[in-house]
């Protein structure tokens, strides 16, 4: 006779439970252990002005990258979210008004998460995969929120700081693209004009040191270790 068993197993989740088991996000990623050289440049506060130039920059390198971008920005320039879709990169959510979202309580927060992950959706066709905190500040109802919609939070392994108007931008090419290493994550501004202006090296300096630039999502499906902490999960198991 079959018997339906519940198993409630104590293992580690990991992106491969993704499509049928929730993962529990917890904890922000700042880097992926990965055998490849790969790396993730990635640009926050988007779109502006300033997004057709990386994807030009990045699709004649071969290249692509991640544009952590603002829901309300996309409702005033889709057409930039789209061409940068359309160029190959990957658009992250980063909220809908940039807020600090710990401050805004559970309900505000997850409908600046919701309203953003559908106006890209409706621009582009397919919601974002991956989640970027304004300020990185995050609390227990956005993890709450992030495992609801199964986003996994990226942090960075290098913040440029190009958000300071005093970092220059040989500073800026330095902490993206000097000694570097496989699965780094570099947190950037697609705003800030230096770092458009320093891009055309830090893409040269990194694709001579033999680093191929890949979309977060591409890169965390590189990772040799599970990307979640210690979870439990319902197992529904058919038993003879
Ligand atoms: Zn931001």
């Amino acid at each position: 006779m079959k018997k339906i068993l519940i198993v409630m197993l104590s293992m580690i989740s990991c992106l491969a439970f993704a499509e049928t088991k929730k993962m529990d996000i917890n904890h922000a990623i700042n880097r992926v252990d990965v055998d490849k050289k790969v790396i993730a440049l990635t640009f926050d506060d988007g779109p502006d002005g300033n997004c057709l130039k990386y994807a030009k920059l990045f699709k004649d390198a071969g290249a692509k990258a991640t544009f952590f971008v603002k829901g309300n920005n996309i409702e005033k320039k889709p057409e930039i979210v789209k061409a940068l879709h359309e160029a190959g990169m990957e658009i992250g959510n980063h909220s809908y008004t940039h807020a600090k979202q710990p401050a805004l309580g559970y309900d505000k927060a997850l409908e600046e998460t919701f309203k953003t992950q559908e106006i890209v959706k409706k621009t582009i066709g397919s919601e974002p995969k991956v989640y970027r905190a304004p300020y990185l500040s995050y609390d227990a109802s956005l993890w709450k929120i992030l495992t609801e919609f199964q986003l996994p939070a990226i942090n960075a392994s290098s913040s440029t700081s190009d958000w300071n108007k005093e970092t220059t931008a040989e500073q800026i090419y330095e902490r993206a693209a000097v000694n570097r290493k496989a699965g780094d994550i570099i947190l950037m501004h697609s705003w800030r004009n230096e770092t458009l202006e320093v891009m055309p090296k830090i893409i040269k300096t990194l694709k001579d040191d033999g680093f191929k630039l890949v979309t977060v999502s591409e890169l965390l499906a590189m990772s040799k270790k599970p990307l979640c902490k210690d979870v439990t999960v319902e197992i529904s198991a058919d038993v003879e």
